[in-house]
């Protein structure tokens, strides 16, 4: 079986989780400090703080903001429904606008049409690991005076004209076992305002600073030192992972372009993709529908996923809110999307197999 998703650990973290079980503090301690140091550091962002998935780094950082009540936030509706979720938290709205056929990430045009003057943030997804257009979207903000929080739980280390995501506004970042690295379950946020930092960190600590003094209503968001250790050794080998991941999807690229019907993943000028997915479009001028291609893929043991099969607006729970928008392109994306195995364990000769499938059935 060549799986969609498959966690890279190996001696490094099971050492590294050892000798935090040994030393005996084993929830929020050192560890989680270095780890916030060192993600940081590599994101190029002046402060990091951690937290226990990412669905609570996007919460936090909505918070952090001031997001509440009567608050308009402007997203994506083609993510994971944490993103839109963490806007309704908060007490705010979140109001979708529709995405790029080429990118699956926000339309910047789409954006302002949908700005009110109730509108807060801007939250763009920098989805599968491909970055929204930030040059678009920082001009957007700066113009209406909008807050700028990126979804970039599936983007650690990709790059819009040289910056990594996550430093354009207010970062947040995942640590579940499918995405770029992982610590089992966590977050991180990024910031480089001093103020975002010193808040973030109160709400995901009982809004305590000292123990026992509490500030302002914060949650228990903290990541433990078994999780933050994980991550120090994954994030010394984020460089290698998504290589991997590039040069499987460049590889994959080369095998299954040219198939008619079938539109594989572009990459932006300026932009550095991390193919957290590898996601290729069955659209209809393809010999067979997508479905039908997924069951042949699953039958020769390849793993796949749809991702995501209904736009957040589209879910029960928002359907019950009341959202009843048309967004075609993010609809028409759903019913085409299909996503191949392109994580680091992905071997050449599995890589070659999936090719070679696809294009028996395609062709
Ligand atoms: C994974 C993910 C999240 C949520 O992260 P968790 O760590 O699972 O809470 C949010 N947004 C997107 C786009 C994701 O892929």
């Amino acid at each position: 079986m060549i799986p969609i998703a498959k966690p890279h650990i190996g001696e490094d973290e099971k050492n590294a989780v050892m000798k935090v079980l040994e030393s005996g503090v084993i929830a929020e301690g050192t560890k989680v400090l270095e780890f916030e140091k060192a993600f940081a550091r590599s994101a190029g962002a002046k402060y990091s703080i951690a937290v226990n998935s990412g669905t609570a780094a996007l919460h936090v950082a909505m918070l952090a903001h001031g997001i509440g009540g009567g608050d308009e936030v402007i997203t994506s509706p083609f993510t994971f429904i944490a993103t839109a979720n963490s806007v309704l938290f908060t007490g705010a709205k979140p109001v979708f606008a529709d995405i790029e056929e080429d990118t699956f990430n926000i339309d910047p045009d789409k954006i302002l049409e949908k700005i009110t003057p109730g509108t807060k943030a801007v939250l763009p997804v920098h989805l599968f690991g491909h970055p929204a257009n930030m040059k678009a979207i920082s001009e957007i903000a700066e113009d209406h005076n909008l807050i700028i929080i990126e979804d970039a739980c599936q983007a650690h280390a990709a790059k819009f004209n040289g910056s990594c995501v996550g430093t354009f506004g207010t970062g947040a970042f995942s640590f579940y076992p499918t995405k770029n690295m992982t610590t089992g379950e966590g977050g991180m946020i990024t910031t480089d305002d001093p103020q975002i930092y010193e808040h973030a960190k109160l709400l995901k600590s009982h809004g305590s600073k000292q123990r026992y003094l509490h500030e302002i209503l914060g949650y228990n968001f903290r990541m433990t030192d078994i999780a933050a250790a994980i991550g120090i050794e994954q994030l010394k080998k984020l460089g290698m992972f998504t290589n991997a991941r590039q040069e499987n999807a460049a590889y994959l690229n080369s095998g299954l372009k040219d198939i008619s019907g079938i539109v594989i993943p572009c990459i932006r000028q300026d932009c550095e993709h991390v193919f957290h997915q590898y996601t290729i479009r069955v659209t209809e001028d393809c010999k067979v529908d997508r479905d039908a291609l997924i069951k042949v893929l699953n039958e020769n043991s390849i793993g796949t996923g749809i991702y995501y099969p209904l736009p957040v607006h589209k879910q029960p729970l928002y359907r019950e809110l009341g959202y009843t928008d048309s967004l075609p392109v993010a609809e028409k994306m759903s019913r085409e999307v299909v996503s191949l195995p392109v994580h680091p364990s992905v071997t050449e000769t599995d890589l070659d197999f999936i090719i070679k499938t696809i294009r028996g059935i395609c062709e």
